[in-house]
């Protein structure tokens, strides 16, 4: 039977939902005996998205041109597109700079006022992605399959979700151990 060709996104994050799911620990050994990782920030080395991919975990905002052009690929290349986090789900902690106008009075405060040695605005084109003038949550760019709320997500409530995928079936999304925010 063929794996499962299975990819994690690292948007607009901290990360911390991608230490979740290293959290699965033990069980991280049964799934990688179900899928092929075919890009992932930990998994894998790839720096294109790939065709074909079953199941995708997005975690993040989407918050500059590199985010929202990898995840119209992912949209694309994906057949389930995971909302992973509370980020991915709601733009949460990254959206806190959308209650300012736009992108600029952050980039002012964090690299002109804040900046002790040499203050500069960060600018190189093809290398330093310009930020959208707000970060959005992933449902508001490309269409969502799955949503799972968490800050992180618990390893439990990742586990819960991908085993029914790996089954062929579809998660239940409902519960306080499923879609509790936070
Ligand atoms: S949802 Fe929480 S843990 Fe995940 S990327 Fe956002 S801030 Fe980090």
């Amino acid at each position: 039977m063929d794996k499962i060709k299975f990819a994690t996104v690292w948007l607009a994050g901290c990360s911390g939902c991608h230490m979740s799911f290293l959290d699965l620990d033990e069980w991280l050994i049964e799934l990688a005996e179900q899928i092929e990782v075919v890009y992932s920030p930990v998994g894998s080395d790839l720096k294109v998205y790939p065709d074909q991919v079953d199941v995708c975990l997005v975690e993040g905002g989407v918050a500059n041109e590199d985010n929202w052009e990898l995840i119209h690929q992912v949209r694309q290349r994906t057949k389930i597109l995971i909302s992973f986090g509370d980020c991915a789900v709601t733009a949460n902690i990254p959206a806190m700079r959308n209650m300012l106008d736009g992108a600029e009075p952050v980039l002012r405060r964090a690299y002109l006022e804040l900046g002790d040695k040499t203050p500069q605005l960060p600018h190189e084109p093809g290398i330093v992605p310009e930020l959208l003038d707000q970060v959005l949550p992933v449902h508001q760019v490309v269409p969502v399959d799955i949503y799972m709320p968490g800050c992180p997500p618990p390893a439990d409530r990742i586990r819960a979700t991908l085993e029914p995928l790996l089954r062929g079936e579809w998660p239940t999304m409902a519960g306080r151990d499923m879609i509790k925010f936070g």
